[in-house]
């Protein structure tokens, strides 16, 4: 109970007040928007039913910022947008000013103060994310950002201009848990044998939760040389490396046998056919610094095929949908294998079919 006269620490929990970070002319005409439009590549202007109208300039981030490069971000938006910006889901930044007039000498800080591109939206690849990786998770098998940075290189000029049939979102995850999510194309690290037992350095509080994380069941304690450890049913093992986020004494990564997978038609968007899931489109790409090419390479054949046939709003899935999977092998080069084809058989029987995430 709180002391009458003294003050009570602010709450940190639930959602923020968030009006107080908005544009002031965000929070003047909120809910009373009348319509919006494109302007050009990277552009929108937000027109309310008051008269006043509100552009949007958006810019692609490196996602992994520094201190300084975050403090000349501020003082792009302390000249220009009265002290505001904001930062979307996949890492673009925003920037708000309240005349057409003041659009171009914004973008030209960008360019030149910030070395950014300005895109992202309507019909072009919007930034790539990428998970955490390194900076806080230790499961990575692959630098998320760093092949990332390659593919936005490759991609650059489909982030400036909105050439694709429709929106693209694309993500990279270095590992299978994938907390990049569902996208259009999304690059994932694989595993290929189950993790690597180190009975030596097993710390026994975490051995149940080690044994529970498992989706499919296939840890089961094992007492070796005397001591109490865990041992994997290999045949059920399908290389998440779910086990070793719990403990890292079961290692799943391997530099010499870890390649980069591509899955593509995910969205989470209800329009049209609604939210999907990837599908495996090819795997067995080299997990190679500092550029990933053959990644590269593969997610232009995807583009190319797909800006020759899509139409007009028609998402990666639903294009493939259309056209058919034989099609979207022909037209890309990729291998269709046996391993496209979902055969794993304990998919059903084991006691993890909740769609929760338990990590
Ligand atoms: S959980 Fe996997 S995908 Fe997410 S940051 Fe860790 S290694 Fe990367
Ligand atoms: S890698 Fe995944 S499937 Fe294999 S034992 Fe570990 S948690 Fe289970």
């Amino acid at each position: 109970m709180a002391t009458p006269g003294k003050k009570m620490a602010p709450r940190d929990n639930g959602a923020p007040e968030y009006k107080k970070y908005l544009h002031p002319m965000m929070v003047k005409n909120y809910g009373k928007w009348k319509y919006h439009e494109k302007v050009k590549p990277g552009v929108l202007v937000h027109v309310a039913h008051s008269g006043d109208k509100l552009y949007t300039v958006r810019a692609g981030s490196p996602r992994t910022l520094s201190v300084d490069t975050i403090r000349k971000i501020c003082d792009v938006a302390d000249k220009h947008c009265q002290g505001f910006l904001r930062f979307t889901t996949r890492c673009n930044i925003e920037f708000q000013v309240t005349s057409a007039e003041a659009v171009e000498p914004l973008i030209n800080d960008i360019h030149e103060v910030l070395g950014f591109p300005v895109g992202g939206t309507g019909n072009s690849i919007s930034n790539i994310i990428h998970t955490q990786g390194w900076m806080h998770c230790n499961l990575p098998g692959t630098d998320a950002a760093g092949s990332v940075k390659a593919l936005m290189d490759t991609l650059y000029q489909d982030f400036i201009n909105e050439t694709l049939p429709q929106r693209v979102r694309i993500s990279a995850s270095c590992c299978q848990i994938n907390c990049g999510g569902q996208s259009d194309i999304a690059i994932n690290l694989q595993h290929h044998h189950p993790p690597v037992i180190n009975h030596n350095n097993m710390q026994i509080c975490e051995l149940p939760k080690t044994v529970a994380i498992c989706p499919v069941a296939a840890i089961r304690p094992a007492t070796v040389e005397g001591k109490e450890s865990l041992m994997v049913v290999d045949e059920k093992c399908m290389y998440c490396g779910a086990c070793h986020g719990q403990c890292p004494s079961m290692e799943i990564r391997d530099p010499k046998t870890d390649t980069l997978a591509i899955w593509v038609g995910g969205k989470t968007a209800s329009t049209r056919g609604g939210p999907s899931f990837m599908k495996l489109a090819t795997f067995g790409l080299p997990n190679n610094p500092p550029r990933w090419p053959e990644v590269g390479d593969a997610v232009k054949k995807i583009l190319d095929a797909y800006k020759e046939t899509g139409k007009p709003y028609e998402r990666i899935g639903e294009w493939i949908e259309r056209i058919g999977w034989k099609r979207f092998f022909e037209m890309t080069g990729f291998k269709f294998t046996k391993y496209h084809i979902d055969t794993y058989r304990y998919a059903r029987t084991t006691y993890n079919m909740s769609t929760q995430v338990r990590l």
